[in-house]
């Protein structure tokens, strides 16, 4: 039942703060001119998708429709030598740098805004909170609703709306500090999770797995073929998916390769890269709010089966705000005790009632 498990959420409106709006001006460079001439040639105004509506859309949502067993927390900033576990000093010290400045730090469209380095600290300490807590057996799971993301963010490179790798640095820390020596770390973002995939590369305490829409989407990299290497080799598992993708291929995915995998390295900590744009508002996957149900209870199961439900996951993408607020509900609900659905093929339910529905015009009554 929905409330049966303890649930801890982390949330500040420190994050808030990140909030790159184009039409101000920015730090001259040669990156800004490029995305300048790049924003030019569109023809239509574009704004910064990754903006502080998206956390409020998921907090105001939470606040309308609670969810019995969750307990709203807030974690401290990430110290430096937190972040130095996965992102070089050299880009650190660039990053702090940034401080109460405008700037573009990747020609991807990647900018930062006077508070954002305040904002994404505090989205990887909240990362660090919430595995903590679920280590510390405060809560039976943890879900660190934070931004800006941090899978695209390498060790040396913001990216892709990215600027610290909040799960990374959170892995890392369970690694050092909390005794945990075997991470699962799943990313079902619709984006490939490249930053965390150069982190933990050659790392063979820490299996990642991660479904995505397939290349030439952005960023281009998740091919089959890349499955780690040196100590590391076979730790990457990628699963490359075509445009469209929906929930029962994702399901076979998690069954078919990703319970086998974690059968075989036995976890004692689960985490979750969690994005929000599979789902079929946003862009390129079709995922339903079921769909993302049934993912949580497939990485709740292993987490209960392997490491005593240790199990934390970390927001990543979602760009319809409709979507992403009920995505992270429907999630909340299920890590909470809530009932899991069973999948069909979209459309297939609708099929079964109007056939009910029309059949005594065609066929004789027995
Ligand atoms: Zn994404």
């Amino acid at each position: 039942m929905i409330g049966d498990r303890k649930v801890n959420v982390f949330f500040d409106d420190v994050m808030l703060g990140h909030d790159p709006q184009v039409d101000l001006p920015f730090l001259p460079s040669r990156v800004e001119k490029r995305v300048r001439s790049v924003l030019e040639g569109l023809n239509f105004k574009w704004s910064y998708p990754e903006h502080p509506g998206r956390l409020s859309a998921i907090k105001q949502y939470l606040d309308e429709n609670p969810v019995p067993g969750i307990h709203l927390k807030s974690g401290p900033r990430a110290t430096y030598d937190q972040l130095s576990r996965v992102h070089t000093t050299s880009y650190l010290d660039h990053i702090f740098s940034m401080a109460g400045k405008r700037a573009w730090l990747d020609r991807d469209t990647t900018a930062v805004s006077p508070d954002s380095i305040e904002a994404a600290t505090t989205a990887a300490g909240n990362a660090i909170a919430a595995v903590e807590s679920v280590v510390n057996k405060e809560a039976d799971s943890a879900f660190a609703l934070v931004r800006p993301p941090g899978h695209h963010a390498e060790p040396v490179r913001a990216r892709g709306f990215c600027l610290l790798n909040n799960v990374a640095v959170a892995a890392a820390h369970a690694q050092a500090k909390l005794g945990c020596e075997r991470i699962l770390l799943i990313d079902w973002d619709a984006h490939h999770g490249n930053g965390t995939q150069d982190i933990f590369w050659a790392d063979p305490d820490v299996l990642f797995f991660d479904t995505h829409c397939a290349a030439p989407f952005y960023p281009g990299s998740g091919h089959l073929e890349d499955v780690g290497a040196g100590l590391g080799e076979g730790y990457t598992i990628n699963v490359p998916l075509p445009e469209t993708t929906g929930d029962l291929a994702f399901e076979k995915a998690f069954r078919e390769i990703l319970i086998p995998a974690a059968e075989h390295f036995k976890p004692d900590l689960v985490l979750v890269s969690a994005g929000f744009d599979p789902h079929h508002n946003d862009m390129a996957m079709n995922l339903s709010y079921n769909g993302f149900k049934v993912l949580t209870s497939i990485v709740q199961n292993i987490a209960d089966q392997h490491c005593e439900g240790r199990l934390a996951l970390v927001l990543e993408g979602g760009y319809n705000l409709t979507s992403l607020s009920r995505g992270v509900h429907a999630v909340l609900e299920v890590l909470a005790g809530g009932e899991v659905p069973e999948l069909q093929e979209c459309g297939v339910q609708a099929v079964a009632e109007a056939a009910a529905f029309h059949r005594s015009a065609f066929v004789e009554d027995d």
